[in-house]
């Protein structure tokens, strides 16, 4: 049964909360137009000066270079930073799943190698899950890496990940084990260095225009063995583990919240009842869907590995980002100067069909909460 119990911040949150906003306030980059989506801007600048200010892996650690507070104070940070819209692309994947998984399941040696830089926002990571023809049917990858003297080398085709141009590695889920009766068997992770000259990186444009995805080409890329994570073989394993993570962070429900912003900037007076049902009913989305991902985060300061829960999350976060600027648009004043709200608006309904398939589509997770509630 999924169950997701209250959890209050605790005191030193408030605390951090007000340092943060303040930081923003003055550290902002200039001329960057807010936007809360956490992929909508990779600004390694922003990111290294985060890093300087121990805002990055705040849940790491002192002796690998984190901040050794709590997944909760990393929580507030990630929050303020989407609400404020701020560039926060670059150092996301690392910040948010990877350190962690290092800390999890990567060798001291790793640690120490990687986890320096990640914390200071200077190491940027990608995501190697998707496939051509493997995107919600993970197992059926085809990237292979073989076992040669010292190491593997890799051949395959990495699809729609997600700054690995800009990144500097890639997590990639291979196959160094042909398929079996059991698909989830003979996966394995090995953390790749883009720069190599083996791997081809082709950007690929989006709706809008911009290029923040691509196809990634491994052409017998070498990775020696002190650069596999975790277990040969348990890789289907430390990738489902991971989605708790991936899926629970605000960022699954705020990605259209500057709508929210500047829709209530629209109102010099009182709004009419029909108004203020759209804002209230915005607000109590938003405070439920906070509540329980919160709740996940209290999973995972205590060790569990919640991925159930965080499907849940994403799936009803992913579903209200998606609607809540059409709620506003509908109740928006008439009279009022909308330039603000139309290019936010504009942004979010290109942006809004990449949100339910973006780290799981939405038929997926409900197979994943549904197996959770034992339905399946
Ligand atoms: C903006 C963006 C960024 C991304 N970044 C990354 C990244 O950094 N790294 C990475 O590895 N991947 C990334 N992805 C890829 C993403 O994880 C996949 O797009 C997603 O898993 C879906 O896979 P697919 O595109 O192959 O679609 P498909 O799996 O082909 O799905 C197509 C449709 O069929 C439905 N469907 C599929 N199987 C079933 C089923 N069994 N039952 C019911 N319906 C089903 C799906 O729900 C979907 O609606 C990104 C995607 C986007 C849009």
């Amino acid at each position: 049964m999924l169950q997701f119990d209250p959890v209050q911040l605790p005191d030193s949150s408030h605390a951090l909360r007000d340092e943060i906003r303040q930081f923003l306030a003055a550290n902002m980059p200039s001329g960057h137009r807010p936007n809360s989506d956490f992929l909508s801007g990779h600004n390694p600048q922003f990111s290294e000066l985060l890093g300087t200010h121990g805002y990055i892996c705040m849940n790491i650690p002192v002796e690998y270079g984190g901040g050794g507070r709590s997944f909760f104070d990393r929580y507030v940070v990630a929050e303020e930073l989407l609400a404020a819209g701020a560039p926060v692309s670059a150092h996301w994947f690392s910040d948010r799943q990877f350190a962690p998984v290092l800390m999890q399941i990567g060798t001291e040696q790793q640690r120490k190698k990687y986890l320096p830089d990640m914390c200071a926002g200077k190491s940027y990571f990608s995501i190697g899950m998707s496939e051509p023809n493997s995107g919600s049917d993970l197992a059926a990858i085809r990237t292979s890496a073989t076992k040669v003297d010292g190491g593997w080398r890799v051949n395959g085709t990495k699809l729609w990940t997600t700054y690995a141009h800009l990144n500097h590695y890639m997590i990639a889920l291979v196959r160094t084990a042909p398929v079996s009766e059991n698909r989830h068997h003979g996966m394995s992770q090995l953390l790749i260095d883009l720069h190599d000259d083996s791997v081809d990186i082709r950007p690929i444009k989006n709706m809008g225009g911009d290029e923040d995805f691509n196809e990634v080409v491994f052409n017998d890329t070498y990775v020696p063995d002190e650069d596999v994570i975790g277990e040969i073989g348990n890789g289907w394993n430390q990738c489902t583990a991971e989605l708790g993570y991936e899926r629970s962070g605000s960022e699954r429900f705020l990605s259209t919240f500057r709508v929210y912003i500047e829709f209530l900037k629209l109102f010099t007076d009182p709004p009419n009842d029909l108004q203020a049902a759209a804002i209230g009913r915005i607000a109590s989305n938003i405070m439920a869907l906070r509540r329980m991902s919160l709740s996940v985060v209290g999973m995972l300061e205590a060790g569990k590995m919640p991925s159930i829960e965080a499907a849940l999350v994403k799936e009803l976060g992913n579903n209200f980002e998606k609607i809540m600027p059409e709620i506003a648009r509908l109740a928006a004043p008439l009279d009022a100067d909308k330039t603000e709200f139309n290019r936010t608006y504009r942004e979010s309904i290109l942006l809004s069909p990449s949100t339910t398939l973006r780290g799981g589509t939405r038929e997926i997770l409900r197979g994943v909460i549904a197996r959770g509630l034992g339905l399946r």
